[in-house]
């Protein structure tokens, strides 16, 4: 291999970190945090910003039917294709000023060093801003992604309501950025995504960096028990039909289960309905829905197997009707081993403490696994916080993971000397 140009290249951390601070203005929340939700006013505002930084930036910019905004950083080969940097500047309603944002000005400051140092390389470089990554307006998450993927229709995500009943390709007409792009028309050579951990492991081990290997998948299974409403004075314990005691029982075998599927799944129960809820009626009805999750699919499928067996012993015990449905699936993703390697490597020649890391929320680089090679490159945030106004990260954290990425995505768009 030749030499590596750029060898103690950095990213300007001044500017990246100012280039945040500018855009957590846009779209603000009520706690320090942002509201900057899909297709809403700020959303557009949150556009237009990027839109001028990006062009300021040379880049020439291409939007699809999604409303996803590809930036376009050309390469020195007509025939290469463009390698992705990118992640989402939407935001969740109390939303943090990271979750997103610093995957995509990360990729925009990685432009931006890559003109100050007046590097070119073989592959183009898009910088992309996907929309509705969060899913919190429009459900589901990763909206765009997933119909950049074929996971969706197009029609099936114009047709996406919001609470108040407006529909996604009414809002993104409204705010102005239907593009002319066929969704997935796009050919990408790779995908890297920058992103916040969300989780607190990075900082409870003291690292730097998350080389993400995997992305969880996931089952949620939704169970409906059905005992027999009594009263809870008069109905003796031999003659009860409790659905809220096999509830509490299964709950407690899923913990059972899940933590002898350790290391790296995670099963409980977040959604629970009570019927008829009364402080002297024994339940008649319990619905409540089980999440599991583990990067591991054998694990997966053996943990969704257990679960439903031993609910269906439980229940038969105590005379306790059982059905399940299942009511949301991921599969889970896999990332392009030597895109890790060379996030690892990165991290490692930077000097930067590392560890591998399985991310345990969804993201748009988990759709664009099935178009390409794809990664992450993860840093830490505060107590794991996010999703939340208080979501906090520190500069030198932002930094390290820019940096990474920088050197990550180069190996990959290849320097041309
Ligand atoms: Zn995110």
């Amino acid at each position: 291999m030749a030499a590596f140009a750029g060898e103690n290249m950095r990213i300007n951390a001044d500017r990246l970190w100012d280039t945040l601070m500018e855009m957590a203005k846009v779209g603000p929340g009520i706690a320090g945090g942002n509201n900057r939700q899909t297709l809403t006013d700020a959303d557009a505002e949150g556009r237009v910003l990027f839109q001028k930084w990006c062009e300021d930036a040379g880049l020439t910019m291409g939007v699809d039917k999604m409303g996803t905004m590809f930036m376009t950083r050309p390469g020195t080969d007509p025939d290469a294709l463009p390698v992705y940097v990118g992640s989402h500047l939407d935001t969740q309603p109390t939303g943090g000023k990271y979750d997103g944002v610093l995957g995509v000005l990360s990729a925009l400051e990685l432009a931006r060093t890559l003109n100050d140092l007046n590097i070119k390389t073989r592959h183009p470089i898009v910088v992309t801003n996907w929309a509705n990554e969060e899913g919190a307006r429009f459900a589901p998450a990763m909206l765009a992604s997933g119909v950049f993927a074929g996971i969706h229709t197009l029609e099936y995500a114009y047709g996406r309501k919001d609470p108040e009943g407006l529909s996604y390709g009414d809002e993104l007409k409204r705010i102005g950025w239907v593009g002319e792009e066929e969704v997935g028309a796009r050919k990408m050579h790779a995908y890297y995504e920058y992103h916040i951990e969300q989780g607190p492991i990075l900082e409870a081990e003291n690292k730097e960096i998350g080389v993400v290997t995997h992305c969880q998948g996931l089952w949620w299974l939704e169970f409906t028990l059905t005992g027999k409403e009594a009263h809870t004075g008069s109905t003796p314990m031999a003659m009860r039909v409790n659905a809220g005691l096999a509830m509490a029982r299964i709950l407690e075998m899923v913990q059972t289960v899940a933590m002898d599927a350790q290391p790296n799944a995670v099963g409980g129960v977040g959604q629970m309905f009570f019927s008829p809820n009364s402080r002297n009626v024994l339940p008649g009805k319990v619905t409540f829905s089980v999440d599991i999750r583990t990067a591991d699919q054998d694990k997966l499928d053996s943990m969704r197997a257990k679960i439903e067996t031993q609910a269906a012993e439980i229940c038969a015990e105590l005379g306790v009707g059982c059905s399940v449905e299942a009511v949301g699936h991921f599969d889970p993703v896999t990332f392009a081993p030597e895109l890790v390697a060379n996030v690892r490597d990165a991290a490692e020649e930077l000097g930067y403490s590392h560890m591998d890391i399985v991310s345990g929320a969804g993201h748009d680089a988990c759709w664009a696994a099935k178009m390409a090679p794809a990664t992450m490159v993860m840093c830490p945030c505060v107590d794991g916080l996010s999703h939340n106004e208080a979501e906090d990260i520190s500069k030198e954290w932002a930094t390290a993971g820019a940096d990474v990425l920088l050197r990550a995505v180069l190996k990959t768009a290849e320097i041309v000397e």
